[in-house]
This record gives C-alpha cells, structure tokens and sequence, in this order.
C-alpha cells in the first residue's frame, strides 16, 4: 500500500480535517489543526505530506520520527499539530487495513468507557446554572467552566469576589452532586494565581487549569504547594521533552496533552505513559472535531491513567456546526451517564460524512479568538 494523495478541508466552526488516500483505496482521516492557525496549519501540513506520498503509510512511527528529526527546526504549535493530524490519519488507513480499532493496535482497552464532562458558561460565565440543570438532564454530572474573565497582574479584591461567585452559585444550588473544573485559561499571572486558588478553594473544583500560563510552567510545583486542589495543564504544550519538564519538576496533578497537537496518537500514547510514572493523571484537551474526539477516545481506552474526557457539543466556540454535524456513526459517539463507551469499528471509528465536508469547505470559516484588552488600553489575556 502506498499513499497517493493529502486532502484538506477548513470547515465550519473552526476545524480542519485530513484525508489521506492511499492506492488500495483506504483513506485515513486526521484533524489537524491550532484553532484560529488552521491555514497556516493547512500549509504545514502539505509541506510535510509531500514526503510522504508514495510512502507505505503502515510505518507510522518512521514517518513520525522522519516528519520530525530530518527537519533541523521543530516543535511547536503549528508543526506539531501538522504532525498530529497526519499522524491520526495513519493510524486510521492501518487500523482499517487491519479490520481493528487503533485501542485494539495500542495493546487492548483497559477500560470499557471514558467519563466526558461538557464545558457550560462561555468566555463570560453566566446563568451556568440553568445550563447544569439541562445537560444534567442528559447524563451529564462533571463540567468545566473559565475561572474568571481578563484578570490583570495584580487585581482588586472585587474581581476575586466575581470569580469565585460563579462556582460558589454553582455549589449552592447542586451541592456535591456535580463536579467542575475551573480554567483560568492562562488569564491569571503569578501575583493572582495564590490568592484566587485559596478563595476557590473551600468550593472544591475538581482541578483548575492553566492556573498560570504553561510558559510559566516552573510556577507549577509552587502553587501546587500552597493549595489542595488538583492543578491540570497540558494544551499549550507540544512535545514528550517539555512534558517531561513539566513531570519533573512537579506541580501538575492531571496533565492535559491535545492529540491534535501534541504529535497525534503515537506522542501522546509515550505522553501518558510518562504521566502514569509519575503517578499523574491524565485528560485530553479537546474543544475540537469529531476525528480530534475519536482520537482522544482511542487513548483513553488504553491509558490506565485516563480519567476524564473533554469534548466540544455545545460549546461557545462551535458556530455553524456542531460535533458530530459530519459524523454519520453519531450513535457511537452518545453520552450515556455522563461515559462514551468504547466501540470497536476499524481505526478510529469515526465515519466522516465527506459529501458534507466537501460542501462545508466551500465556505471556510473565518475563526480568531477574542483579543482582549483591559480597561488601561493594555493587551489581556484571552
Ligand atoms: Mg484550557
């Protein structure tokens, strides 16, 4: 088998998907993508392709290294994702050559379903009650809400105070019956981060994210130390080397790599493996498309130390699409209390509605984050 060509589509919300095409007639697909970089992430990843057509596709892990080490500079957000979603791609043309799903490749499940949690309250958390109360209706109990809004350096206690209102409104109306996750989304520097972390404290968040930037990440052990509740981090990283930078040092409690980019399956399989040495726990950031979930889900099945499972329906960020809008096995992808059960299609499960996606990238989506600014005129964090 050899591949023959690289397809990519940039659909609606803000995703790109790769096929890959092989000469036998079995197509790959992968989610490459940084939201809000996808053509530049589009340009890298014809960049890298081009070595690869004519290549047998089942060597994954000599691509991977190739798509790596034969190039002097690497890393990185954008060509890592690249990398990521090739990656997710090969995995699918050799699980479907095969007739078995990537988690039956990776050694077997160790588990028979994944527990997800839904993200409630957008940029600007609010009325995140009333939305708890419906996706509780649906078998939801764990969720994950922004921790605050633009925080400056050094903020009044006031912007502490409406912080922490809206998990505490959240506390006071469900009690212990749901979980949540805070994250700070990187907003918070260092002078905030201790005073916000003990204010949140007594509403015992299941962990806080990002609770400074991941460039900061020698902050980690630090706050660590001066709080109980579990710190998670991992998005903003891209390779198994500032991972192990990250375990090293310590600090971080859940580590949260994105096999869209992280290097794919392949870096995020040796990713979690180093979590588990450390006793780290693991939950894979995914605000992103179906094959970035499907992805995600294939390593949850595998990894001992996966615990919690982040996807995107209903999230702020998915206008013009949902996600499974070009999905046809939707089914497999149902949330039954608050799990996704592992099933055992070929790769990685995940049938893409390519009529839908050829027809979706016709009108690209346009998609940037916010850019924030605070009320002195300087840059925030977003
Ligand atoms: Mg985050």
């Amino acid at each position: 088998m050899k591949i023959r060509a690289l397809h990519t589509y940039h659909v609606a919300p803000r995703w790109l998907f790769l096929k890959i095409e092989t000469d036998e007639g079995i197509a790959g697909w992968g989610e490459p993508v940084v939201e809000g970089r996808a053509r530049t992430v589009e340009a890298a990843v014809h960049e890298l392709g081009a070595t690869l057509v004519g290549c047998d596709p089942m060597r994954i892990n000599d691509h991977w290294q190739s798509m790596v080490r034969t190039h002097f500079y690497r890393g990185g957000a954008i060509l890592m994702s690249a990398i990521a979603g090739i990656d997710q791609a090969l995995w699918d043309i050799k699980g479907k050559a095969l007739g078995a799903p990537v988690h039956q490749l990776l050694g077997g499940r160790v588990r028979d379903r994944i527990q997800v949690y839904s993200w409630v309250g957008g940029d600007r958390p609010a009325d995140v009650v009333e939305q708890i109360h419906r996706l509780r209706a649906g078998g939801f109990d764990t969720f994950k809400l922004n921790g605050c809004e633009a925080m400056r350096m050094l903020d009044s206690v006031r912007a502490i105070d409406r912080a922490v209102s809206v998990p505490a409104q959240v506390r006071d109306a469900f009690g212990t019956e749901v979980d949540f996750g805070l994250d700070f989304h990187g907003r918070v520097a260092l002078p905030m981060a201790k005073p916000l972390l003990r204010a949140l404290e007594p509403l015992r968040p299941l962990f806080v994210e990002e609770p400074v930037l991941a460039e900061q990440a020698e902050h980690y052990p630090v706050l660590a130390a001066a709080t109980s509740i579990p710190l998670a981090a991992g998005e903003r990283m891209y390779t198994r080397q500032e991972f192990k930078q990250v375990l090293q040092r310590g600090g971080i409690a859940i580590l949260q790599p994105d096999l869209s980019h992280a290097g794919g399956i392949t870096e995020c399989h040796k990713i979690a493996a180093m979590a588990e040495a450390y006793d780290v726990a693991l939950a894979p950031h995914c605000p992103l498309g179906p094959i970035a979930l499907a992805a995600c889900l294939q390593l949850d099945f595998v990894a001992y130390n996966a615990v919690l499972q982040e996807q995107s329906m209903g999230i702020h960020y998915n206008q013009g699409a949902e996600l499974l809008d070009y999905v046809v096995n939707k089914a497999d992808f149902a949330v039954r209390d608050g799990h996704i059960e592992a099933w055992d299609k070929p790769g990685l499960g995940v049938e893409i509605d390519e009529e839908r996606v050829r027809h979706a990238a016709r009108h690209p989506p346009d998609w940037h984050n916010p850019q924030w600014r605070h009320a002195d005129g300087s840059v925030a964090e977003w």
